[in-house]
């Protein structure tokens, strides 16, 4: 049989009823691309996977991936290529005595964490619940308590990979190793299919209490270099993370800065002491409101970041890390601070520092501080504006930044190259990894700005 025939209704060329719908559902952005590939198999397991591979070498056409679809700039979606949709790859295999876990690329974090919790295990994924792990870890990954474990591909213990040849290989620390390095960071520059992810569990933490202080945004001064200079001081199992927006605190005269923080602690005591810097904070006064601590049963009753982030509406998105000093880095936000563009447009400042020093892989670059520019909407015809207000805004903050996070639109709209993601000594070791795995190039790479069409 060939291996059309093998793939049956899970392959859809251009012309197929269903393509459109598949193309469309690719994206989780409400914005989607007029990119449209050659075709695109619903994989519904590494077989299907191993044969799409096949197939796209037999006609000549290029690869694209995607699991949970979340890329901003829909990097997946590719123009001419054939779109492997690796979301139903959701097996959950826990090996709960050895504390490892066999997971498919296409589980979200939520799916993951509500199969651990029983358990009482845990694994830092995506703080929006339907982030799946295959773009997650492959792009390094700061989930939950990201402090603390650092990036979540440095909880990976090994991958199943289809190669560019149609081959289903593991790399790990031992066997193709090389391979496993560069699944952990490269991110859409990935040469491979990662059709399963071999993952080290974490205990669950036996207390998560979350704050939250909303402060005026005329505070923003005094309350951004406090952030800054207390960044090393914060316990490292706190999570904090700035979210300047209208939307969420329902503020009516415009938009407030919501400080929300997160410990993961051992006990209730321990989650009080690492909480009390924000609840003595000597700018507490200042609040609007505030709730110095609330113990929740787990991370999926932290419900924040998928407020902030409804299906549908349509993103622009950007982000900088930063390890500049406050003087430089606050003066740089304040002009996306004050033009927020509509109600749900936000900035974060998310505090990175401390992270644990990070094992050698794909993914080497980390700022202090990770900034993200978001402007959020629902009507097409504000796509281009909210685009220009973000590519402007992430571009003036350009003088303070070492580089971006992948998932970021950074490379497509600010016309940048791979460079701004990776180390020099990482991206030139990635290249060289990518000439021996894929010479012919048969898997498309970093979405760049001549890409977008
Ligand atoms: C609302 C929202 C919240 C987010 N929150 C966080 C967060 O808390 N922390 C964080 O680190 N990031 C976060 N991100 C960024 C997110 O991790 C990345 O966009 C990630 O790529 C999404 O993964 P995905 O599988 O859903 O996306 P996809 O668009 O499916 O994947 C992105 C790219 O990864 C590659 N890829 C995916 N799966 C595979 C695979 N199995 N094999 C080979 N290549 C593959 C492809 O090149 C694909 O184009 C968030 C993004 C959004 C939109």
């Amino acid at each position: 049989m060939t291996i059309e025939g093998k793939l049956e209704r899970r392959l859809l060329w251009s012309d197929d009823q269903g393509y459109e719908r598949a193309r469309r559902d690719a994206v989780w952005n409400g914005r989607k691309p007029p990119r449209r590939p050659a075709g695109i198999v619903l994989a519904q397991d590494t077989a299907d996977v191993a044969a799409a591979v096949r197939l796209a070498r037999e006609r000549g056409l290029q690869v694209s991936v995607r699991a949970g679809g979340h890329s901003t700039s829909a990097a997946g979606v590719r123009e001419g290529a054939l779109l492997i949709d690796v979301s139903r790859l959701t097996s959950i295999d826990v090996e709960a005595r050895a504390g490892t876990a066999v997971v498919g690329p296409g589980v979200l974090g939520q799916d993951l964490d509500l199969t651990l919790d029983p358990l009482g295990l845990f694994f830092p994924h995506g703080h929006c619940s339907t982030v799946a792990v295959g773009g997650f870890l492959l792009g390094g990954g700061l989930g939950w308590n990201w402090r603390a474990y650092g990036p979540g591909c440095g909880l990976v213990r090994a991958v199943e990979v289809v190669t560019a040849d149609g081959e289903v290989v593991r790399a790990d620390e031992s066997q193709n190793s090389d391979l496993y390095w560069a699944a952990r960071g490269a991110g859409p520059g990935f040469f491979g299919v990662v059709t399963a992810f071999h993952l080290e569990m974490q205990p669950k933490p036996a207390v998560i209490k979350a704050a939250a202080h909303n402060y005026p945004l005329a505070a923003r001064g005094e309350l951004l270099n406090w952030l800054h200079e207390i960044r090393h001081e914060m316990a490292p199992t706190v999570d904090q993370a700035l979210c300047v927006t209208q939307h969420v605190t329902h503020s009516p005269d415009g938009p407030t800065m919501l400080l929300g923080t997160v410990a993961f602690a051992d006990s209730e005591r321990e989650a009080d002491d690492a909480l009390a810097l924000f609840a003595n904070s000597p700018l507490r006064e200042k609040a609007i409101w505030g709730d110095d601590g609330t113990t929740v049963g787990s991370v999926q009753h932290l419900t924040g970041v998928d407020d902030l982030y409804p299906a549908g509406l349509r993103y622009a998105h950007d982000n900088i890390m930063s390890s500049a000093t406050a003087s430089a880095l606050v003066p740089a936000l304040e002009a996306a601070l004050t033009s927020l563009p509509t109600p749900r447009s936000h900035v974060n400042w998310q505090n990175l520092a401390g992270v644990p020093e990070l094992p050698d892989m794909a993914f080497s670059l980390l700022g202090d501080t990770l900034i993200e520019v978001v402007a959020v909407g629902d009507d097409p015809k504000q796509d281009a504006q909210l685009q220009a207000w973000v590519t402007d805004h992430a571009r003036q903050l350009e003088p303070v930044a070492i580089g971006s996070q992948i998932g970021a639109d950074s490379m497509a709209s600010r016309g940048l190259g791979p460079d701004s993601y990776f180390s020099a000594a990482a991206l030139s070791r990635l290249k060289i990894i990518r000439d021996r795995w894929d010479p012919a190039h048969r898997f498309v790479s970093f979405l760049l700005g001549s890409d977008t069409v």
